[in-house]
Protein backbone atom coordinates (compact mmCIF):
# COMPACT_ATOMS: atom_id res chain seq x y z
CA UNK A 1 0.00 0.00 0.00
CA UNK A 2 1.09 2.80 -0.57
CA UNK A 3 0.15 6.50 1.44
CA UNK A 4 1.03 10.14 0.74
CA UNK A 5 0.20 12.91 2.78
CA UNK A 6 -2.45 14.99 1.37
CA UNK A 7 -1.28 17.80 3.26
CA UNK A 8 1.37 18.36 0.89
CA UNK A 9 -0.88 18.65 -2.23
CA UNK A 10 -3.96 20.89 -0.60
CA UNK A 11 -0.95 23.21 1.32
CA UNK A 12 1.44 23.42 -2.01
CA UNK A 13 -2.22 24.57 -4.25
CA UNK A 14 -2.83 27.00 -1.69
CA UNK A 15 0.43 28.35 -1.78
CA UNK A 16 -0.05 28.40 -5.46
CA UNK A 17 -3.20 30.46 -5.06
CA UNK A 18 -2.15 32.86 -2.83
CA UNK A 19 1.57 33.38 -3.81
CA UNK A 20 1.25 36.09 -5.69
CA UNK A 21 -0.26 38.12 -3.50
CA UNK A 22 2.17 37.85 -0.68
CA UNK A 23 4.34 40.12 -0.19
CA UNK A 24 7.83 37.58 0.20
CA UNK A 25 10.30 36.14 -2.77
CA UNK A 26 8.57 33.60 -4.83
CA UNK A 27 11.92 31.41 -5.95
CA UNK A 28 11.80 27.53 -5.31
CA UNK A 29 14.24 27.67 -2.43
CA UNK A 30 11.87 30.01 -0.52
CA UNK A 31 8.71 28.32 -1.78
CA UNK A 32 9.75 25.01 -0.09
CA UNK A 33 10.88 26.56 2.80
CA UNK A 34 7.34 28.04 3.38
CA UNK A 35 5.41 24.86 2.49
CA UNK A 36 7.63 22.78 4.91
CA UNK A 37 7.09 25.34 7.88
CA UNK A 38 2.97 24.96 7.36
CA UNK A 39 3.39 21.24 6.98
CA UNK A 40 5.31 20.95 10.73
CA UNK A 41 2.18 23.32 11.73
CA UNK A 42 -0.67 20.99 10.08
CA UNK A 43 -1.91 17.79 11.41
CA UNK A 44 -1.05 15.50 8.81
CA UNK A 45 -3.87 13.43 6.41
CA UNK A 46 -2.02 10.31 5.57
CA UNK A 47 -4.42 8.51 2.62
CA UNK A 48 -4.23 5.34 0.49
CA UNK A 49 -2.58 7.56 -3.02
CA UNK A 50 -5.09 4.65 -4.65
CA UNK A 51 -8.02 6.53 -3.63
CA UNK A 52 -6.68 9.56 -4.53
CA UNK A 53 -6.93 13.02 -3.19
CA UNK A 54 -10.69 13.80 -4.38
CA UNK A 55 -11.77 11.89 -1.26
CA UNK A 56 -10.03 13.69 0.95
CA UNK A 57 -10.85 17.08 -0.47
CA UNK A 58 -14.71 16.38 -0.20
CA UNK A 59 -13.90 15.54 3.00
CA UNK A 60 -11.69 18.50 4.02
CA UNK A 61 -12.20 21.81 2.51
CA UNK A 62 -14.75 23.35 4.90
CA UNK A 63 -13.82 26.72 5.96
CA UNK A 64 -12.00 26.46 8.92
CA UNK A 65 -9.37 23.85 7.19
CA UNK A 66 -9.05 26.57 4.63
CA UNK A 67 -8.27 28.93 7.53
CA UNK A 68 -5.81 26.98 9.41
CA UNK A 69 -3.88 26.41 6.11
CA UNK A 70 -3.96 29.57 4.87
CA UNK A 71 -3.04 31.21 8.78
CA UNK A 72 -0.27 28.49 8.35
CA UNK A 73 0.80 29.39 5.25
CA UNK A 74 0.99 33.67 6.18
CA UNK A 75 3.25 32.06 9.43
CA UNK A 76 5.65 30.77 6.87
CA UNK A 77 6.03 33.46 5.04
CA UNK A 78 6.91 35.45 7.85
CA UNK A 79 9.80 33.57 8.94
CA UNK A 80 10.76 32.81 5.71
CA UNK A 81 11.08 36.68 5.20
CA UNK A 82 12.89 36.85 8.50
CA UNK A 83 15.20 34.05 7.52
CA UNK A 84 15.49 33.79 3.99
CA UNK A 85 18.31 30.46 2.91
CA UNK A 86 19.63 33.02 0.92
CA UNK A 87 20.79 36.35 0.09
CA UNK A 88 18.54 38.48 -0.05
CA UNK A 89 18.67 41.58 -3.50
CA UNK A 90 20.79 44.61 -2.13
CA UNK A 91 18.23 46.75 -3.14
CA UNK A 92 15.05 47.26 -1.24
CA UNK A 93 16.27 45.36 2.24
CA UNK A 94 16.68 49.58 3.85
CA UNK A 95 13.29 49.51 5.97
ZN1 LIG B 1 13.78 33.27 -2.25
Amino acid sequence: MEIQNAMEELVSQKLDEVIDSLDCCKCQQCRKDILAYALNRLTPKYVDTKKGLAFVKVNTMDVQFEIDILTAIYEGVEIVKKHPHHSLPETGTQN
